[in-house]
């Protein structure tokens, strides 16, 4: 191991016996570096879970959680594209159905943040800032999921074909993320 120039021996390797030894003093600088480590092996950890599974930013995700330290970022740049939905020119609430006015308008993660740790058109939606926090951190029932489904269909074919948001979107629809991520969340 490498740090700062450094050179540590974290283990003794006995070819000829084809062992493995560890001293004291390996395991006290496993210990002394193990932030260091630990964020090596959830690096690793991240490179495997892609190779498995595309999931969008699993490595940043992975950091996030890591580090405590969660960065979240306006939605309204999703506007743009929820305002594809509007029916009649007005903006109407995901969950009554009812129509928004400009200062009660709140963008919101149908599978909550928490659960997702990232802002995917796939899964925001336009609502009621109190039916929001209303909500809080729970998960939805399936009926919200069925209509999460159905919209993301219907907001793909609205959407310009080149973007980079579109090329997520029909990603989410074909693999269905909505129902893997809400079945795997559900347990
Ligand atoms: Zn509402």
């Amino acid at each position: 191991m490498n740090l700062n120039r450094n050179t540590y021996e974290i283990y003794e390797l006995d070819r000829n016996q084809g062992k493995v030894f560890l001293t004291k003093e390996n395991l006290l600088t496993l210990k002394e570096h193990s932030d260091f480590l630990f964020t090596v092996i959830n690096y690793r950890w991240t490179q495997m879970l892609e190779g498995f599974n595309y999931s969008p930013r699993i490595s940043r995700k992975v950091r996030a959680i890591d580090e405590n330290n969660i960065k979240r970022s306006s939605l309204k740049k999703f506007h743009k594209h929820l305002d594809l939905m509007l029916v009649d020119g007005k903006r109407k609430c995901f969950y009554c159905d009812e129509e928004i006015s400009e200062n009660d308008i709140s963008v919101d993660h149908v599978i909550p943040w928490s659960y997702m740790f990232s802002d995917d058109l796939w899964n925001l939606v336009y609502c009621h800032k109190g039916e929001n926090s209303e909500k809080s951190n729970r998960l939805p029932a399936e009926e919200d999921i069925k209509r999460l489904e159905e919209r993301n269909i219907i907001l793909l074919s609205r959407m310009e074909n080149k973007s980079k948001d579109y090329d997520h979107l029909q990603i989410a629809v074909e693999k269905d993320y909505v129902k893997k991520f809400w079945i795997s969340f559900k347990g």
